[in-house]
């Protein structure tokens, strides 16, 4: 069932607001995000992205239609990292950029992304970057210096228009390789030629590669078209990599818009610092997953939960605390709607209210926050937790493995409660913010220390665990 009433709002990167979606055809929307350069596992800042995306691509189909829907995310596979790697390990490029793109796909598949329509690798586009690159040498955009070739960005007047910077301001800020053969210093490399032992292809240039940029441009067209609905990808893309993507698709294809609504989610950090290897926060989404530095694993709609928890265009901070408080909620949830089947997707619509949060601009916390509040109607909370991509067929036989694993009566009710109870505590936290009467409150903290359950509650939310004196007897009746 769609629902093409439905007006969604999205931030265009482009245009500086909050813009009413509307698509170029309502039966073809068409979106492409930047996907990962696949020579290593996937760190969890890089979930952020397909997470995000994946909420919107779920959105899109609802309100046109599954079948109307095209999402592209690219593999890029050829770089000079893979080919590092590939000099470090002996081990060949392609075997490396296999392994890794399975990696990828299992690992977001995990955090309950669907998968895109169609997953490009580069490699299998590089006639169609040449074709490209040739259109732009042609048309005097591009120039041919030591077997290299250049995008001009004189050459586009609105270079540096998406990100908002000058020409001279990017000169003056950035980080800008300058080699001697270049026009002008923020001029980008559309290819490269390529020693021997390194990849490459034949080209009017010679032996040699494309550059990064050139690779969105070429599979969006070939995928998408000269002009397509959303380009999405995180905010540190924005420059140069989308505005190198803008010159070149719009000087390729005169007049052609490229993509007509942008989106950039922001950066995640990892306990409120931004996650490097040398501060030791730095993790993978398998890390998490399987468990890592003597931490339990983390359940992939966790990881889901917690991202959406925070706005899309806000920095993000991953917290050990927030993955536990999440963990409670979902178990709460899978605990309501163990015995129920959920709905068959062609059957079910989404609740208005979930939809409508989805709409203004992705707001999946207040999304969350609705399926919070149908606590008393397990269906509904099934189905539409589902629909954010929770609760999933893998998350529920995953659970019934591990309590088929436990033996009855062993005290697995214990945690079970208190998952319960931690939601029940949050709950009457914030219902006594509003009517400013704490005793409901301290009467069940009280009740919880004297069974022995270590009670801490925070501004994120509430953790309860069994303390050494831990007596489960006590428990009953609180709820
Ligand atoms: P890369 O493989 O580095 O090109 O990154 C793939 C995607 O992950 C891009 O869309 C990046 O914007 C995004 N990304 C990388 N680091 C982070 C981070 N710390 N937080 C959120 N997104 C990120
Ligand atoms: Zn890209």
């Amino acid at each position: 069932m769609t629902d093409r009433q439905t007006q969604i709002k999205l931030t265009n990167t482009k245009t500086r607001h909050k813009d009413v979606f509307v698509p170029i055809d309502p039966d073809n929307v068409r979106m492409y995000v930047c996907g990962p350069t696949v020579y290593d596992r996937a760190h969890i800042g890089n979930a952020r992205p397909v997470i995000v995306f994946d909420v919107l691509y779920r959105l899109l189909r609802h309100v046109y239609g599954a079948d109307h829907v095209t999402y592209v995310r690219n593999f890029t596979d050829v770089d000079d990292k893979i080919n590092a790697k590939a000099a470090e390990t002996g081990r060949s490029i392609r075997e490396i950029t296999d392994e890794t793109m399975q990696w990828y796909l299992d690992d977001m598949r995990a955090v309950g992304a669907l998968d895109p329509d169609k997953m490009p690798r580069a490699t299998e586009y590089i006639g169609a970057m040449i074709t490209m690159i040739e259109g732009l040498v042609e048309s005097g955009h591009a120039y041919v210096a030591e077997g290299h070739v250049l995008f001009a960005v004189e050459s586009y007047k609105d270079y540096g228009k998406l990100s908002g910077r000058s020409i001279d301001d990017m000169i003056a800020g950035a980080r800008v390789e300058v080699a001697p053969y270049k026009r002008n210093p923020m001029d980008f490399v559309l290819w490269k030629p390529s020693s021997e032992g390194q990849p490459g292809w034949d080209s009017p240039w010679g032996y040699g590669r494309p550059g990064w940029h050139i690779e969105c441009s070429a599979m969006s067209y070939e995928l998408l078209g000269e002009t397509f609905d959303i380009h999405g990808g995180g905010n540190d893309l924005m420059f140069p990599h989308h505005e190198n993507e803008i010159a070149q698709s719009c000087c390729a294809h005169d007049g052609a818009g490229f993509a007509n609504y942008w989106l950039h989610n922001e950066m995640l950090q990892v306990e409120g610092k931004k996650m490097s290897k040398s501060l030791g926060n730095f993790f993978t989404v398998r890390d998490l997953l399987d468990g890592h530095d003597g931490q339990a694993p983390v359940p992939g709609e966790v990881i889901r939960f917690v991202f959406l928890s925070t706005h899309y265009r806000k920095p993000m901070d991953w917290t050990a605390e927030k993955a536990k408080e999440a963990e409670n909620t979902l178990r709460y949830w899978m605990d309501l709607t163990w015995e129920l089947e959920p709905t068959a997707e062609e059957s079910f619509t989404p609740e208005t209210k979930l939809v409508d949060a989805l709409s203004a601009d992705l707001n999946t916390h207040l999304a969350l926050t609705y399926l919070r509040s149908l606590h008393n109607q397990p269906q509904k909370l099934l189905d539409n937790a589902r629909f954010m991509g929770f609760l999933s067929d893998e998350a529920r036989q995953k659970r019934r493995e591990i309590e088929s694993a436990i033996p009855h009566g062993s005290g697995r009710g214990g945690s079970e409660v208190l998952a319960k109870l931690a939601v029940e505590l949050d709950a009457l936290r914030n219902a006594a913010k509003l009517s400013k009467d704490f005793a409901p409150v301290d009467a069940l903290k009280t009740a919880l220390l004297e069974a022995g359950v270590e009670v801490r509650m925070s501004k994120t939310g509430v953790e309860l665990e069994a303390g050494p004196k831990f007596d489960a007897s006590k428990l009953e009746g609180l709820l």
